[in-house]
C-alpha cells in the first residue's frame, strides 16, 4: 500500500476505531481485574491496568470494503476470536477464560503503543497484502510470543522483546 493511499483511508479508520472505543467504555474492564496469575509475570502491572477487554459477539470489524478498500474484505469478514484496537481489545465471550488469547492481543498493545496508530496501521495493512494474515509480521510477532507463553514457564520481557523485533 502506497503511502498516498493509506494518508487517505488513515483519517476514517482512526476516527472509526475512536467511535469504536467510546462507545465500548461501558462495557470494557482492565486485564488487570480479570484476575489472570501469568500474565503479571510478562507484563508491567501499568500495561494490564491501562489495557481494556470487551467481551463481544460479533466483534467490530472496521468496515474496509465501504472505505475504499476493497482488497481487505476477507479480512474485515474473518472469523477472529479477538482483535485489539490502540489499548483495548475485543474477544468472544467463550475467550473470557482464555490466559493465552489475552496474552497474544496484550502484544498487539504493545505494538500499537510502540509505533503508534499511525505506524501501526500502515505497517499491519501492508502486512496483511503482502503476506496475509497468519504470516504478516505483527501477527508472527504475537503468535511466536504466544507460542513462547504457552510452550514455556520461562518468563521474558514481553514489551522489550516487542520493541527489539521493531528495531526500536
Ligand atoms: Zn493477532
Amino acid at each position: 500500500m502506497a503511502p498516498e493511499e493509506f494518508a487517505k483511508f488513515y483519517p476514517p479508520l482512526l476516527g472509526w476505531i475512536r467511535a469504536t472505543l467510546t462507545a465500548s467504555t461501558g462495557a470494557a474492564e482492565t486485564v488487570a481485574s480479570r484476575g489472570f496469575w501469568r500474565l503479571p509475570l510478562y507484563f508491567t502491572e501499568e500495561t494490564l491496568t491501562s489495557t481494556k477487554v470487551v467481551l463481544v459477539d460479533p466483534l467490530p470489524m472496521p468496515p474496509l470494503s465501504s472505505m475504499g478498500l476493497a482488497r481487505f474484505a476477507d479480512f474485515e469478514r474473518g472469523n477472529f476470536e479477538g482483535v485489539t484496537y490502540i489499548d483495548t481489545f475485543f474477544l468472544k465471550p467463550t475467550q473470557s477464560k482464555n490466559e493465552n488469547m489475552h496474552f497474544h492481543e496484550l502484544v498487539h498493545v504493545i505494538q500499537w503503543r510502540l509505533l503508534g496508530p499511525d505506524r501501526f496501521l500502515f505497517s499491519y495493512a501492508n502486512g496483511l497484502e503482502r503476506f496475509g494474515y497468519r504470516q504478516s509480521p505483527l501477527e508472527a510477532m504475537a503468535y511466536d510470543a504466544e507460542a513462547a507463553f504457552v510452550g514455556s514457564t520461562a518468563i521474558f520481557n514481553v514489551e522489550r522483546m516487542v520493541a527489539g523485533k521493531l528495531g526500536l
